[in-house]
């Protein structure tokens, strides 16, 4: 775990050091759990939302995209319930005098018996070797019986403190199972307490009586209050999907991990609605539709998987994460939810307005149900950025840290290096460089030795370097460098444009999807 702790840092420092990520505000000392990105996390950032951008849109004749602000009329809040019920159960340990979220302590809990449950049943794989019958074991076995037993029950008394919104009975579940504070290592607990995460300002001037506002913790509800206008203004016939991609807020009591829970984040979110009864087969063809997203990337297929909601929040009939594998745990990602007719249902309520869906198919009319996907870009930009990360070292006894990042959202496609600053070198790459650059992200560089630039460019990421020598001048061709396999090899200008827009543009990728 402490070896993980290190990468992780080590992986954070990176990010820094060559342009992905900083911390705002960083001469004032800094803004907790808020981010900027530099240079190279800007690219990686746009690659991914257009990734998914046109997933959603491009590749489906249903889905159209929308931008709405982030301020928004402060009763569509009250509508969502987010007003009464956006809140976290916070809990702090009198000790360290550290704030921790009740749900995620005992969710950690969970999650250490269902480790010792695969150590067991692992240990027993192999030593059973090819006669091992998993199931068999994971029923008869009194060691693995008797976790899966605690387990469970230490869920049913967690999900059902949380359905009754019983923060006694929470506080009561952490005492029981004699959680402690890992930094403190004691049982010292405050009693458990609500935390609206909405943040609050003010519209108007004051002396006019200004209208309290939020600032959105989701895009959704942007997405909801212009369901009519897409609907009618782009004809739209269910089933059919809304996209939106833009920041969200929310003053998140334990911000930790880097930006896996920032205060300031982005959302790509798209809601599908459909006809009443059809929501559970769609949310199955959501479910395998973004996990199909994730997996064209080609990061790891065992690094995702599903996690079914134990807790379904009152308005969802089915909810599920995708996970992916940080080097801090399976953690959250994405979540897909058919949140049934809910939001519509609330906003006609609220706003007074018919919301509802004539079907011609079947002659009736009715408020249209919901599936929900929606991904935090930090945390796929984090994902992405710590599974592609290495710190190789080579046959030659060098070391150099590379980034595999999939070359169709990689900040820099391709480099031209011209091997020295004379001979008319320069400008030959330049003239590379010009022809390259409308239809990939292109970089010239010139300082120190090819080798140094070489381990620049693996640093952040380029899957390509095109290095331009005096054979250069004689024959038209250039030497292509493969960042992964580091392999070289020659090729003429004519066929370079080629070979590197077949391997970087988006569409490489987006083909895998269909
Ligand atoms: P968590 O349980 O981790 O707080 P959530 O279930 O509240 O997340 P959702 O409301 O389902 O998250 O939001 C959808 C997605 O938005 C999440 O899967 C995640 O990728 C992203 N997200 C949510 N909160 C944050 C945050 N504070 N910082 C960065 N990304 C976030």
């Amino acid at each position: 775990m402490a070896k993980q702790e290190d990468v992780f840092k080590t992986i954070v420092a990176h990010a820094k050091e060559y342009g992905f990520v900083f911390q705002s505000s960083e001469i004032y000392d800094g803004l907790s759990a808020v981010y900027d990105y530099g240079q190279n996390g800007v690219e990686l950032k746009n690659n991914i939302k257009r990734y998914w951008w046109e997933a959603m849109t491009m590749l489906h004749d249903n889905i159209v995209g929308i931008d709405s602000a982030i301020f928004m009329h402060p009763t569509i809040w009250k509508a969502s319930g987010h007003v009464d019920a956006f809140n976290d159960p916070l809990i702090d340990n009198k000790d360290s005098k550290k704030r921790y979220r009740a749900d995620v302590l005992i969710e950690d809990e969970i999650a250490k018996f269902d480790e010792k449950i695969n150590k067991e049943v692992a240990k027993a794989a192999k030593r059973f070797g090819e006669s091992f019958d998993e199931e068999m074991f994971r029923k008869t076995n009194p060691r693995v019986m008797e976790h899966i037993a605690k387990r469970d029950e230490l869920h049913r008394r967690y999900s059902e403190a949380m359905n009754a919104n019983d923060l006694a009975a929470l506080k009561q579940v952490i005492l029981d199972y004699e959680i402690v504070d890992p930094i403190s290592g004691t049982r010292n607990w405050t009693d458990v307490r609500q935390f609206n995460l909405m943040f609050k300002t003010e519209m108007g001037s004051t002396a006019d009586g200004a209208m309290e506002v939020y600032l959105r913790p989701e895009t959704a509800q942007g997405i909801f209050v212009n369901y009519l206008n897409v609907q009618k203004t782009g004809r739209m016939r269910i089933p059919f999907g809304i996209a939106q991609i833009g920041k969200a807020f929310r003053n998140e009591i334990v911000a930790r991990q880097f930006i896996f829970r920032m205060r300031e984040f982005e959302q790509m979110e798209m809601q599908f609605f459909v006809r009443p009864g059809e929501e559970l087969k769609w949310f199955d063809s959501w479910r395998q539709t973004r996990m199909r997203w994730h997996k064209a990337l080609g990061l790891g297929d065992e690094k995702y998987r599903f996690h079914d909601h134990e807790k379904l929040a009152h308005y969802a009939n089915a909810a599920t994460d995708i996970e992916f594998q940080m080097p801090f745990g399976f953690k959250e990602v994405e979540g897909i939810h058919s949140r049934t007719n809910f939001d519509l249902s609330q906003h006609e309520k609220f706003s007074g307005k018919k919301i509802q869906y004539f079907d011609q198919e079947i002659g009736e009319s009715y408020v249209p149900y919901v599936i929900e996907t929606s991904i935090g870009v930090d945390r796929m930009f984090l994902s992405v950025l710590c599974s592609c990360y290495e710190a190789q070292n080579l046959e030659n006894g060098e070391s150099r840290v590379v980034l595999h990042f999939p070359a169709p959202i990689a900040p820099v496609k391709c480099a031209v290096l011209p091997l020295v600053k004379k001979d008319g070198l320069p400008e030959k790459a330049r003239e590379i460089q010009h022809r390259l650059r409308f239809d990939m992200t292109c970089q010239y560089d010139e300082k120190d030795s090819i080798g140094k630039r070489y381990r620049r460019q693996d640093a952040i990421g380029t899957p390509y370097c095109v290095t331009v020598d005096h054979q250069t001048l004689e024959d038209n061709t250039v030497t292509l460098r493969e960042r992964d396999s580091m392999e070289q090899r020659r090729v003429s200008i004519d066929e370079l444009e080629k070979i590197l827009i077949e391997n970087v543009s988006l569409n490489s990728l987006l083909k895998k999807l269909l």
